[in-house]
C-alpha cells in the first residue's frame, strides 16, 4: 500500500488548546492527502482522538475541535488510492498499553513492512489494520515496555528501512522522528508559546510561526513544558530526499530541506526551455501543477505566457454518470479551454510530469478541439520509468507510460506536435541538492534503500552499522 500523507505535531507551555492549530496546520498541508484526517491531543491526564474519512472541513466541527482538550497533540491527513481507503487506516493510530497509549501519525512507506510484521505476527501480536504505520506501533510498544524513550526509538530506527516522518504522542510528550535518509519532508517551526512540527513549512507559516529548520534525517527531538530536546539517533552519509516533493508533491510556498520549492520550480522552468527549446506564440500552464514552470519557461524563453486553461477549484470528487462522452465530460468539468487565447496559435503546454499520459492525452485532445494550431509539450520531470516505493502513490511500472514507451512513442500517445522531458541533470541543478542527496528511484530505476528485484543507488548501511 502506497500512502502520501501530511503530520504535524504541537507542544505548548502552557494550557493553550492545541487542536485549533493542529486543525489550521491540516488545512496548510490538505493538498498531502484528501481522503481522511485526524488529530489526536493529550491534556496531562487524558488522550483524545477524532478522526474521519474526507476532508479537514468534512472531519471536524467547531464544537469537535473544542472538545478535543490538550496542550499537546498531533494531526494526520491521508491519500491512499491503492485499496487503502478504509477508516481502519485513518491516523493517528492510538495504541494503549500497559504503562500508557501512543498515538502515531505518519508520513512515508516502510519496505520492509511485511518481513517486520510476520515477524510480529509470529509473537502473537494481532494487527487491525493493513497499515505499516501499526508496524511501527506494535515495535514501539514493544521497546517501550523495557527501555527509555530514547534508546526505544533508537533501537525501532535500528529496524526500520523506507521513508517515516513521524509525530508520535508518548503519553502527553510528543516525540519527532526523520528517517535517516532524510525521504520525506519535516520540519520545526516556533509558534507562540510553543512549537510545531510540520511536513511542510507553509504549516508553520499559517499559524504565524518561524521556521527553525528541517528536522535532521536520522534525529529525533522531544518536546515537553514549553521546550524541546534534539537527539541525533542515528547518522547517514548521504541523504535521499524524494524530487517528487519538488516537482509535484509539496507546496510551492514550502521551504524543504533548505530549498523554497517555488524557486525550484522556476529554475526548473528555465532549464527546461534551454534544454528543449521551441519557437511558439505563448506559453500556457496544465493548471494548477504547471504554473510556476511556465512562468519560469516564459522568463527564459521570451515567449509571452498566457493561460489558456481554466481549472475549477471546486470539482472535489465528482461523480460523472457514465455514457459515451463521460471522458470529455470528466476533463471539461476540471478544465476548459480560453478558446480565443489558444485558437489558431502555436503553444508550448508545460506540465510538472506525466505518468500514465492520460491527462496530458485528454487535455490535447480538448486544445486541438478548441483550434489550438500547435501544441508543444515540455514536461519539467524527466521521464517516470520506475515505481515509488518510498511514500508517492504514483502508479504501477505496467502503467507508467515512460517505462515502455521512448520519447516519440509518447509524443504519439499523446498527440503532441514535440514533447520535451527535463533532463535528471537538469532537474538536479535546478533544485540545487546533490544527486548524492536526492532520491530519483522513480527516474532512474535505481532507489537508495534495497527494494527486492530492483536496483539500489548505495552500498547499504547495515542496520546493525547506524
Ligand atoms: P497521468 O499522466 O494521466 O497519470 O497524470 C499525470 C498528472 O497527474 C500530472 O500532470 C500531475 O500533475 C498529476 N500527478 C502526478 N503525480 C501524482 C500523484 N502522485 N498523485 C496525484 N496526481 C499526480
Amino acid at each position: 500500500m502506497h500512502e502520501e500523507c501530511g503530520v504535524v505535531g504541537v507542544s505548548f507551555k502552557d494550557e493553550a488548546p492545541a487542536a485549533l492549530s493542529i486543525y489550521y496546520a491540516l488545512y496548510a498541508l490538505q493538498h498531502r492527502g484528501q481522503e481522511s484526517a485526524g488529530i489526536t491531543v493529550h491534556d496531562g491526564t487524558q488522550v483524545r482522538t477524532l478522526k474521519g474519512m474526507g476532508l479537514v472541513p468534512d472531519v471536524f466541527n467547531r464544537g469537535d475541535i473544542q472538545k478535543l482538550k490538550g496542550h499537546v497533540g498531533i494531526g494526520h491527513v491521508r491519500y491512499s488510492t491503492t485499496g487503502g481507503s478504509k477508516i481502519e487506516n485513518c491516523q493517528p493510530l492510538l495504541v494503549s498499553f500497559k504503562s500508557g497509549t501512543i498515538a502515531i501519525a505518519h508520513n512515508g512507506n516502510l519496505v520492509n513492512s511485511k518481513e517486520l510484521r510476520a515477524e510480529l505476527e509470529k509473537e502473537g501480536r494481532i494487527f487491525l489494520s493493513e497499515s505499516d504505520t501499526e508496524v511501527i506501533a506494535h515495535l514501539l510498544v514493544k521497546r517501550l515496555m523495557h527501555s527509555e524513550l530514547e534508546d526505544a526509538v533508537r533501537e525501532l530506527m535500528k529496524r526500520l528501512v523506507g521513508s517515516y516522518s513521524l509525530a508520535i504522542l508518548v503519553d502527553n510528550k510528543l516525540v519527532v522522528v526523520r528517517d535517516p535518509l532524510g525521504i520525506k519532508p519535516l520540519c520545526l517551526g516556533q509558534i507562540d508559546n510553543g512549537y510545531v512540527v510540520a511536513s511542510e513549512s507553509a504549516a508553520i507559516d499559517i499559524l504565524n510561526g518561524q521556521l527553525i529548520r528541517d528536522v535532521a534525517p536520522g534525529e529525533m527531538i522531544i518536546f515537553s513544558n514549553g521546550s524541546y530536546e534534539s537527539k541525533q539517533l542515528v547518522r547517514s552519509r548521504n541523504y535521499a530526499h524524494c524530487v517528487f516533493e519538488y516537482i509535484y508533491f509539496a507546496r510551492p510556498d514550502s521551504v524543504i530541506d533548505g530549498h523554497l520549492v517555488y524557486d525550484a520550480r522556476m529554475r526548473i522552468g528555465m532549464t527546461l526551455f534551454e534544454e528543449h527549446p521551441v519557437n511558439a506564440e505563448i506559453v500556457s500552464p496544465v493548471p494548477d501543477s504547471g504554473i510556476t514552470y511556465a512562468i519560469g519557461f516564459s522568463k527564459r524563453s521570451g515567449i509571452d505566457y498566457m493561460e489558456g486553461l481554466m481549472k475549477n477549484r471546486y470539482i472535489g470528487r465528482t461523480f460523472i454518470m457514465p455514457g459515451q462522452d463521460m471522458r470529455e465530460t470528466a476533463v471539461r468539468l476540471k478544465l476548459n479551454t480560453i478558446k480565443p487565447n489558444i485558437q489558431g496559435k502555436s503553444i508550448v503546454l508545460v506540465d510538472d510530469s506525466i505518468v500514465r499520459g492520460t491527462t496530458s492525452r485528454r487535455i490535447i485532445n480538448l486544445m486541438r478541439k478548441s483550434g489550438t494550431r500547435e501544441i508543444h509539450m515540455r514536461v519539467a520531470s524527466p521521464p517516470i520509468i520506475s515505481p515509488c516505493y518510498l511514500g508517492i502513490d504514483m502508479a504501477t511500472r505496467e502503467e507508467l507510460v515512460a517505462a515502455h514507451k521512448a520519447v516519440k512513442g509518447v509524443e504519439a500517445l499523446i498527440n503532441a506536435d514535440s514533447l520535451g522531458y527535463l533532463s535528471v541533470d537538469g532537474l538536479v541543478k535546478s533544485i540545487g541538492i546533490p544527486l548524492d542527496d536526492l532520491c530519483v528511484g522513480c527516474l532512474t530505476g535505481v532507489y537508495p534503500v534495497e527494494i527486492p528485484g530492483e536496483q539500489c543507488a548505495r552500498r547499504q548501511l547495515k542496520l546493525s552499522e547506524f
